[in-house]
This record gives structure tokens, sequence and C-alpha cells, in this order.
């Protein structure tokens, strides 16, 4: 039997360009409750625009985009459209908490402060309870000896998931990570790699940019081929990486440790 529920994110045909370079040229994506959606493609083509589109940090030119059944409403089109409701934007991005490739901490707050900033000042949620709530969400991430200290004295993979943490706070129904490893050295990068399985294996909707194809193949339920601007191939991982169909996948996957 088919999953009544909606799925947490929906993008249908989407068309985003910069000007006259088009940059995502009629693309899905589906995540449904549960799902790790992984997408993978050499640079540049288009996988952080379309993480970003989803979380409504860029506006797009064409196309769906629907939260949990609910259709995103624009106004105008083309190059004009926009998001005509900044209420159920702001909703829904509070729902969509974004991981970055470069922590993108506050340095003027401790790593407790950053993780209960915005469930306090967006959410308007109790301060004691967010405090209970961020100082385990730090031990869960390894860090809870860390809450006084600024990002700067905590390592790259520390200052990550102090940065899962603050994601987490929020309670999203689901987290995207934009390339969340690719900025650490490989005994770091371990340690991310270990909190974001957690996440998978609690079955927490992910999307997740990735360069990474072990953590790809390991971690997701469904992975998605972008090359210039298209969806060239997806399923999941056991296809992608056992039978790809796609020359321009097989030859992006020669290219790694993983294939
Ligand atoms: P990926 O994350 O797959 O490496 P991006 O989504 O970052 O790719 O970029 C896709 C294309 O869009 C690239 O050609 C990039 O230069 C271009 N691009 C991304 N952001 C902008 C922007 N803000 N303005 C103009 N071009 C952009
Ligand atoms: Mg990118």
């Amino acid at each position: 039997m088919s999953d009544p529920t909606p799925p947490v994110i929906e993008i249908t045909g989407l068309h985003k360009s910069f000007g006259d370079l088009d940059v995502l040229k009629g693309v899905d994506l589906t995540a449904r409750a549960g799902d790790v959606v992984s997408l993978i493609g050499s640079s540049g083509s288009g996988k952080s625009t379309l993480l970003r589109c989803a979380n409504l940090l860029e506006n797009s030119q064409k196309g769906e985009i629907r939260f949990e059944g609910e259709p995103l409403d624009w106004t105008g089109t083309g190059h004009a459209r926009r998001p005509a409701n900044p209420e159920q934007v702001r909703r829904i991005r509070t729902n969509l908490s974004m991981v970055f490739q470069q922590f993108n901490l506050w340095s003027h707050m401790t790593i407790l402060q950053n993780v209960m900033e915005a469930p306090v000042t967006v959410l308007g949620e109790d301060k004691a309870e967010v405090e209970d709530r961020a100082r385990q969400l730090l031990d869960k991430v390894g860090i809870g000896a860390k809450c006084d200290a600024w990002p700067a004295e905590l390592s790259g993979g520390q200052q990550q998931r102090a940065a899962i943490a603050r994601a987490l706070c929020m309670q999203p129904r689901a987290l995207l990570f934009d390339e969340p490893t690719s900025a650490l050295d490989p005994e770091l990068e371990q340690e991310v790699v270990r909190v974001i399985r957690g996440l998978a294996e609690e079955g927490r909707t992910m999307i997740l940019v990735t360069h990474d194809m072990r953590m790809a193949r390991d971690l997701s339920s469904h992975i998605v081929f972008l090359h210039e601007g298209l969806v060239e191939e997806q399923g999941p991982p056991s296809d992608l990486f056992g039978r790809a169909q796609s020359a321009r996948l097989r030859q992006f996957l020669s290219h790694s440790d993983a294939a």
C-alpha cells in the first residue's frame, strides 16, 4: 500500500537561473519522513542551489515546492517570482534546519548560546526549556563539556557537531546538510559522519549534499545524481553504486573510492 502521508519535501519541475546561467533545469526531489536523500554530482552541478531553493533561501523561476503536502504560494512569474506569504516562508524555513560546510557558528556566542539562540529568539520558546534541550543535544553529539567554550576554541569536527546540535535544537521536520564534512581533516570527518549516521538510524528526514561517496552509500535510502542542472539518475544506493545506468554517473563514481 502506498504511504498516505505527504512527503516532508516535494519539489517538482524546479527551474532556477542566475541571470543567463540556467542552474536547475526542471528538477524533482522528494524526501519522505525518515528518508535520507543524498545529492551527488560534480562541482557546479547545482546541488547547493537545489538545497537552498528547498530551504527557500533562493527564489526559483518555475516549478513547485511542497512542504508536508502544502504548496508554497508564489506571486509573479519568471525572475519576478517570489513566495507570496512571508509567514508561510518563515514557518517552512524554521522546520528545515540547515548545516553548512563552514559550520557558520556565531563567533561572539558560546557553544550553548549558539544552540539556544534560534529557538529562543525565532520560535519564542521558554529559555530554561531550550537550555535543557540544548545541553542534551550537545551531550548527544559528544561535546557536552564544551557548552561554555567559544567556537574558536573548538576543532572543526567539534564546531560542526555544535552546528548539528544547533540545527536539531529547532526540532525541525527535516535536516539539510551541504557538504558537512568537506572542510574537515579525515580524522575529524569521521566524528561528524558518526553523528550523521546516528541521526539516520533514528529515522530523521535528511537531505545530504556530499562528496563523501562512502557516507552516501552507507547512510542513504535514496541517491540523486545531478548533472548540469538535471537529475541524470536516481535510486537506492545498491543500484547507483552497483549498477549505474548512466555513463556520466559511472564516470563520476570512478573518481571516488566507494564505487
Ligand atoms: P554545486 O553545489 O553542485 O557545486 P552550485 O549549486 O553551488 O553547485 O552552483 C551551480 C552553478 O550556479 C555554478 O555554475 C555556480 O557558479 C552558479 N552559482 C551558484 N550560486 C550563484 C550565485 N549566487 N550567483 C551566480 N551564480 C551562482
Ligand atoms: Mg555546493
